[in-house]
C-alpha cells in the first residue's frame, strides 16, 4: 500500500519537504511576520463571493500543502463590495508544481516570469508564484531604472512589496480566511486613498505604466491619489515613451473601455499624462480655434461609457477615430494650405497622424484599418447626389461612420441638419429616399434651405420577409445594411 506522502511525492514530483507539508494539516494562523492580520469575523469577504474556479485552485493548493492567497483586484473589490473582474492567486508553489496539481486545466504562460493559467470553462484563474528580488539578485533594469527582466521567486512579504498600490496588495488566506496586509492597504481602502508602495518616483521609473494604472484605479474606484503618488508624475511622465507601444495601447484600452472613460480622461489631463500619450491632440485641446475638439472627445467617451454600462460592445477603432480626429483635422488643413487637394490631404494626414501616434501608442492594424474607414467615409456624407447615398448606406462601416458624424455634429463641427437628413434617409422607403435626394440637391443649390419632415407615407415600411421561391426583391435599396439593421458603430466588425 502506497502512503499518502509517497503518492503525493510521486504524483506531483515534489521535494520530500513539500510532500511532508502536504499531509500535515496547515496551521490556521500562520502568523506571517510583518503582516497585519484581519481575521474572518472582522471583514466582509465571504467564500460565497469567490468564483468556483478560484476556490478550486485555492483549496487544491492548500490541500497539497502550499500557501494559497487570493490577491490583487479581487480582494480589493470584494472588500469594497464590488464585483471582481477576475481572480488572481498567489502561492509559494512553483509553476511546474501548480501545473501538475491542475494538470488537465493548467497552462504555463509567459517566458521570463512564468505564470499558470488554470481554466474552468470560460474562467481563467491566474496563479503566480511569489515574486521577489531574493538572494541579493537584482532585477535587470534599463539605464533609467525601468525593470526589463524580473523573474526571481520570493517570499510572501517580498511579493507584497513588489505590488503597485497598497489597496492592490491585500491577501485573502484560504487557510483561515483572514486578510493579510503588509502595508496600509486596509486603512487606505477605507479612506478611498490610492497610495504607492515604496518610493513613488522609483516605482514609476521601474514601470511607468504604474502612473496610468494609478489614474485607472482612481477613476474606477473613485479614489483620491495621495499627494506622494501625484508628485513625481510630472518628472516621470515622459518615461512612458520607454514603454513598448503595444503595451501602452493595451493600457489605454483598459483606461477607456472600462466604463469610466470620462473620469479617466479628466485625471489623465490633470496629471499631464494625456499629453505624454497624445501630445498632438493634447495641444489642440486648449486651443480656442479647435473648440469643438473637447466636445467631440467628451461625446465619444460619454457614449463609450454608456455602452459599456449597458453591456454593449465597444470597439477600439471608434475610440481611436475620435481620439486622433482633432490631430487629423489639423494636419489635413495644413496640407491643404500647402496646396494639396482636400481628399489627398486627408489621406496623407491620416497616415501622418497614425505614424506620429504609433511612435508612442501602436494601434494594431485590425483597429487602424476600420478607424481609417470611419475617417474616409466622413467626406462621403457630404455628397448626397444620385446613387451615392445608397452606396454609402451599403458600406459595411456605415453605422460606425454615421455615429461618428453625429458626434461631430454635437461638437458643432457640421450642421445638425446633415445628420437629420441621413437619419431620415436610413428609414425612408424608396420614394422617400428619392425625395430626400432631391431636397438635398435643392438645398445645396440654395433653392430649398430647410429640410422639412417627410410625409408619413414616404417612410420606409418594414420589409416583409421574402418567402422561399419568390422573385428577388426588386427594391434597388435592398443592399446589405440598407434597412438600417446595422449593428451600432461601436461594434467591432473584424
Ligand atoms: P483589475 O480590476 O483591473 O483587474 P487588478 O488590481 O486586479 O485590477 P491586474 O492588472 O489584474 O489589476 O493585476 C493584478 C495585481 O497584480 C494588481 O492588483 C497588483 O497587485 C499587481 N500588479 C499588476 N500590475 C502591476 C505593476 N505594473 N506593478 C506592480 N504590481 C502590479
Ligand atoms: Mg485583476
Amino acid at each position: 500500500m502506497v502512503s499518502i506522502k509517497d503518492f503525493i511525492t510521486k504524483q506531483l514530483n515534489l521535494p520530500d519537504s513539500a510532500a511532508e507539508r502536504a499531509v500535515m494539516p496547515s496551521p490556521l494562523s500562520p502568523g506571517v511576520p510583518g503582516a497585519r492580520v484581519t481575521p474572518r469575523n472582522e471583514h466582509n469577504v465571504s467564500r460565497r463571493q469567490i468564483s468556483d474556479g478560484a476556490l478550486q485552485v485555492l483549496n487544491g493548493l492548500h490541500r497539497a500543502g502550499f500557501q494559497a492567497y487570493l490577491v490583487g483586484g479581487s480582494v480589493r473589490d470584494l472588500l469594497l463590495g464590488r464585483e471582481p473582474k477576475d481572480f488572481d492567486v498567489a502561492t509559494d508553489a512553483h509553476p511546474e508544481q501548480v501545473r501538475k496539481l491542475f494538470r488537465r486545466n493548467a497552462r504555463l504562460i509567459g517566458r521570463r516570469f512564468i505564470l499558470v493559467h488554470v481554466q474552468f470553462g470560460h474562467e481563467i484563474i491566474e496563479v503566480a508564484t511569489f515574486r521577489g528580488s531574493a538572494n541579493g539578485k537584482k532585477s535587470e533594469t534599463s539605464e533609467t531604472g525601468r525593470i526589463l527582466a524580473d523573474n526571481v521567486y520570493g517570499s510572501l512579504e517580498e511579493d507584497a512589496r513588489r505590488r503597485d498600490f497598497t489597496a492592490n496588495a491585500l491577501y485573502y488566506n484560504i487557510a483561515d480566511r483572514s486578510i493579510l496586509d503588509f502595508s496600509t492597504g486596509m486603512e487606505d481602502l477605507q479612506a478611498g486613498r490610492l497610495r504607492v508602495i515604496g518610493d513613488p518616483e522609483q516605482r514609476y521609473s521601474e514601470d511607468p505604466v504604474r502612473m496610468l494604472r494609478a489614474v485607472r484605479f482612481a477613476a474606477k474606484l473613485g479614489f483620491i491619489m495621495d499627494a506622494a503618488a501625484q508628485a513625481p508624475i510630472a518628472a516621470c511622465r515622459e518615461r512612458l515613451q520607454e514603454v513598448p507601444s503595444a503595451r501602452l495601447f493595451e493600457e489605454i484600452l483598459k483606461l477607456f473601455l472600462n466604463g469610466n472613460a470620462q473620469t479617466s480622461f479628466e485625471h489623465l489631463r490633470q496629471q499631464g499624462l494625456f499629453a505624454a500619450l497624445f501630445p498632438q491632440v493634447d495641444a489642440l485641446l486648449d486651443h480656442a480655434e479647435y473648440g469643438t475638439t473637447h466636445t467631440l472627445l467628451q461625446g465619444a467617451l460619454a457614449g463609450t461609457d454608456t455602452r459599456v454600462r449597458d453591456g454593449k460592445s465597444v470597439t477600439p477603432a471608434f475610440l481611436f477615430a475620435a481620439l486622433l480626429w482633432p490631430a487629423l483635422q489639423q494636419q489635413s488643413q495644413l496640407l491643404e494650405q500647402q496646396g494639396k487637394p482636400a481628399t489627398v490631404a486627408l489621406q496623407q494626414a491620416a497616415s501622418d497622424v497614425l505614424q506620429e501616434c504609433i511612435g508612442r501608442v501602436s494601434v494594431p492594424r485590425r483597429f487602424a484599418l476600420p478607424m481609417r474607414e470611419i475617417w474616409d467615409l466622413q467626406a462621403r456624407f457630404m455628397r448626397r447626389g444620385g446613387r451615392r447615398p445608397h452606396a454609402l448606406l451599403a458600406h459595411p462601416r456605415f453605422r460606425a461612420a454615421f455615429d461618428f458624424l453625429s458626434l461631430r455634429s454635437q461638437g458643432g463641427e457640421i450642421p445638425a441638419t446633415l445628420v437629420e437628413w441621413w437619419e431620415q434617409f436610413q428609414t425612408a422607403d424608396h420614394d422617400g429616399r428619392r425625395i430626400l435626394i432631391e431636397q438635398a440637391r435643392l438645398d445645396e443649390t440654395g433653392q430649398e434651405p430647410e429640410l422639412g419632415p417627410l410625409p408619413a407615407t414616404s417612410r420606409r415600411r418594414p420589409r416583409r420577409r421574402r418567402r422561399r421561391g419568390n422573385r428577388p426583391d426588386q427594391d434597388d435599396m435592398a443592399q446589405p445594411g440598407a434597412d438600417g439593421s446595422h449593428d451600432n458603430g461601436q461594434t467591432d466588425n473584424n
